[in-house]
């Protein structure tokens, strides 16, 4: 079954209680837009008010620490992110991986922790610009998948309707080098491959595999045609409700009334 595409706005660390206000008009423009899924993942301390507030848009995490609790100063768990609203959670975001050292066992945790905890989450990967020149993405892509998605076949059987992926080559993000059409192609069809062969035709065959890097008003709508790619994981463009529903609207049409 198709499902709705979904757009995910992930703020990073911008944001002060000012941008509620942000989070009001994108909520009220995603009710003119039902055919497209829309979520905000803002940094912690506004997870909670705009939760609160939101009628319609879901609110997620950027991050979360893989233990239930314990010592770990300035962490958060996954329980604490569904107590304070958060429906998801990004994790394994490049600048996760890139700048606090997570490698694919730590967010394989991470993963884990996030399910078992009963929040869906978005699980990023891609290349960087080396990977890339040297012809190796998609297998570096594969492997970065399966490596951190969850070990255990029984729990992914399990999880696969709380698991969507992001692809988001790092050379991209937030550089405004968006990639090609083919690009694009290449990857989602080649992710799409490995979610069949780990969950089954019809479970692999429905998840959501967003396209992240550099995606704008301007190209959100050619991108979102390309096959397997069922919406957009958004960084700079998502901190206005303009530009951010502005690429809603280029992918779903408003509702008649
Ligand atoms: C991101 O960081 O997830 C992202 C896609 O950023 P940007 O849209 O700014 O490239």
């Amino acid at each position: 079954m198709a499902r709705r595409p979904y757009i995910v706005g992930n703020w990073k660390m911008h944001g002060t209680r000012a941008m509620l206000s942000e989070a009001r008009a994108i909520d009220r423009a995603a009710q003119r837009l039902l055919k497209v899924e829309v979520a905000i993942a803002p940094p912690y301390t506004l997870i909670h008010p705009i939760h609160r507030e939101a009628e319609l848009i879901a609110v997620g995490a950027q991050d979360c620490h893989e233990a239930e609790g314990g010592a770990f100063t300035g962490d958060i768990s996954a329980a604490m992110l569904a107590d304070a609203g958060a429906q998801f959670v990004i994790l394994g975001h490049s600048e996760r991986r890139e700048g606090h050292g997570e490698s694919n066992a730590l967010v394989r945790a991470k993963t884990e922790a996030a399910l078992n905890a009963g929040l869906k989450i978005i699980l990023c990967c891609g290349e960087n610009a080396a990977t890339r020149a040297e012809g190796k993405a998609v297998d570096f892509v594969r492997r970065q998948l399966k490596a951190s998605l969850p070990a255990s076949a029984a729990e992914l059987a399990d999880a696969s309707d709380r698991i969507t992926i992001a692809y988001e080559p790092i050379w991209a993000i937030g550089t405004g080098n968006t990639a090609t059409l083919e690009d694009i192609a290449e990857k989602h069809s080649a992710i799409r491959a490995l979610l069949v062969d780990l969950f089954g035709d019809e479970q692999g065959g429905d998840m959501r595999i967003l396209y992240g890097g550099s995606v704008k008003p301007e190209n959100a709508g050619e991108i979102l045609r390309v096959a397997d790619v069922g919406g957009a994981l958004v960084g700079g463009a998502s901190l206005t409700a303009d530009s951010f529903m502005g690429i809603a609207l280029a992918v779903g049409e408003p509702n008649e009334s």
